[in-house]
This record gives structure tokens, sequence and C-alpha cells, in this order.
């Protein structure tokens, strides 16, 4: 949809007249009859009345051009799920469980911003994936990206060679992790757990089932 089509929409089920949504974001009637007809958009900042107005994202509005994922967990963003500041404008990068009140949620992404802010957090993406894609483990893709996960949601129990179940991970701690389909096929994926002290590697089947260890390596 293109953004006339989207504003015209929003503006009818509101049940507003052009006049009367004009006088809400301080423009002329005239105005928003141009966007309607396509001749004009909105300009930065009535995109965020707009947005604040209609409860939509400013992606929405333009028609959508963006596929939004949080730069955090990796979680394709819809309206209902994008994260807000403490003023009320979208922040359409983060969802809103990873960035809440202006703050980010998971301990990885606080202790970073706290470093040196994000792209401190890039940077050591970046080499933890390079020493991921050194470890050459057969039948695993190389890593191109790393997400936060939750240790609660991925943290599997393996059976030792002495026959001793283990848990590796924190259940509240972050991780920053990955889940790879394997090269030669099967129904078995890679997992990657990884945080500033190690680097975690699996195997499991479909929802976690059966995961083997394959690699627990100190950095
Ligand atoms: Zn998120």
């Amino acid at each position: 949809m293109e953004t006339k089509d989207v504003i015209y929409e929003l503006r009818t089920k509101k049940g507003f007249s052009q006049e009367e949504l004009a006088e809400k974001i301080f423009v002329t009637r005239q105005a928003v009859s141009r966007w309607e007809t396509g001749e004009t958009v909105p300009n930065t900042e009535t995109l965020k009345l707009l947005s604040r107005l209609f409860n939509v994202s400013i992606n929405t509005l333009l028609g959508s051009p963006r596929e939004l994922i949080c730069q955090c967990c990796g979680m394709p963003l819809e309206d209902c799920n994008i994260s807000k500041e403490t003023d009320g404008n979208f922040n359409e990068e983060y969802c809103k469980w990873c960035y809440v009140d202006g703050e980010y949620t998971l301990d990885i992404w606080k202790r970073y911003v706290e470093i040196g802010g994000k792209e401190k957090l890039e940077e050591f993406k970046r080499k933890l994936i390079d020493e991921i894609n050194a470890l050459g483990v057969e039948g695993m893709p190389k890593v191109e990206k790393l997400n936060a996960l939750v240790g609660g949601y991925i943290n599997l129990e393996y059976c030792l060679p002495n026959g001793k179940i283990v848990k590796f991970l924190d259940d509240n701690a972050t991780y920053l992790g990955n889940q790879l389909e394997c090269e030669f096929g099967g129904d078995r994926c890679f997992g990657i757990a990884a945080n500033m002290e190690f680097i975690l590697i699996c195997t499991y089947e479909e929802n976690g089932e059966n995961p083997e260890l394959v690699i627990y390596k100190k950095r």
C-alpha cells in the first residue's frame, strides 16, 4: 500500500474528515488532501505526529518499505510489538520486550551500552563471529549474524560420556547465538550460544530434542 492509501484508510477508519485530521496535526486541509492524492508526502515531523495519533509506526505510514526486525533479538517487527520511547514515539529498531521505558532489557546490551554503545556491541559480535567460523565445525554453515537469546530458551540438557546430565547456561542470562541448518541436510540443526567467556556449539533435533554437545570452548 502507498502512503496516500494508508493515510486515507487510517483517517476514514477513525471517522475524521480531512479538516479534522488537519487540525489535529497542525496542517491545512489542503495538505491532507495532497497526501491523499499522492501529490506530496508528509514531512518527518508530521509523520511523527501521524504515528502518535494513529498509533502506527512510520514504516507503516510510508507503506512498509522496510522489513523491520528487532536489532536485539531478531524478531520481525509489526506495529503491535515495536518498542516505544518514553515520549510515546515508536522506536522502530527494537521489539517492545527488548527495549522498555527507554532502556534495553537484556543484560548483555545494558553492559555494552555502558561500555561504549551499540558500535562496541557490533564490534564484539563481529569478533565472535570470526572466532566461531574459525573453529571450522564440519557441516555447519558460516555464521553471518548473532542474536541476543535468553538462556532459559536455549539451556539444553546434554548427556556426558560418564552418563551425567548437565546444563551449561544460566536461564536468566542473555547469550549471543543463532540456529543454523546442517549443510548435509537431515533433521539436526546447529545451535550456537556464546558470551564474553565461552563459545558453545551443539546440534539438536526439532524443538531442541536430543541435543549433543559439539564444542564448549573458553575464549
Ligand atoms: Zn527484541
